[in-house]
């Protein structure tokens, strides 16, 4: 079996000087690959419904919850979602930004499992947790491909089950 983490590509210096991109589209494109994450990154956990953060977080959110007969909710950058949201911002490892999810996107009771490519520095995970609170849901598990843990953001996501499949 392909050793999917050998799929991830780092690019040195971009978006900007002194980042270290983890490119995760040969990943993407090797469909045994593909398949594991996306077993893995729900594997053990019970939701109703996946939320994929922009963008690539609803590459890999999408088919785990189809898989898992959830339903998909986009946390989207602001100024995109055209309905009624609640937005957060929050500093990033390069900048910083402000998500959105629609108001009325889970039902009350609904548990939730967030999903995203890299934990860096935790801030936008931080803020799609409080996103999916601030609608009434409860936030089951926080899942990631891959941690970046010199960068501690677990830390920001204190009380949470967060669950990566590779800490570099
Ligand atoms: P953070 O809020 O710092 O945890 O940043 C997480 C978000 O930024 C995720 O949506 C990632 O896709 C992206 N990100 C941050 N750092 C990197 C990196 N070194 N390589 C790829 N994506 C990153």
């Amino acid at each position: 079996m392909t050793d999917w983490t050998a799929l991830i590509r780092d690019v040195p210096d971009y978006p900007k000087p002194g980042i270290l991109f983890k490119d995760i589209t040969p990943l993407l494109a090797d469909h045994g690959a593909f398949t594991r994450v996306v077993g893995e990154l729900g594997d053990g956990l019970e939701f109703d419904k996946v939320v994929g953060i922009e963008a690539r977080g609803f590459i890999l959110a999408a088919p785990v919850a189809y898989r898992s007969g959830a339903g998909f909710v986009p946390v989207r950058k602001k100024g995109k979602l055209p309905a009624d949201t609640f937005e957060a911002s929050y500093d990033l490892e390069y900048g910083s930004a402000t998500i959105e999810v629609h108001a009325d996107a889970f039902d009350p009771g609904d548990r939730v499992l967030i999903v995203d490519d890299v934990l860096a520095t935790g801030g936008t995970a931080r803020a799609a947790v409080e996103l999916v609170r601030r609608t009434g849901a409860e936030v089951v598990a926080v899942s990631f491909l891959m941690e970046l843990s010199f960068l501690s953001g677990r830390d920001r996501l204190p009380g949470l089950d967060v669950r990566t499949l590779l800490t570099v």
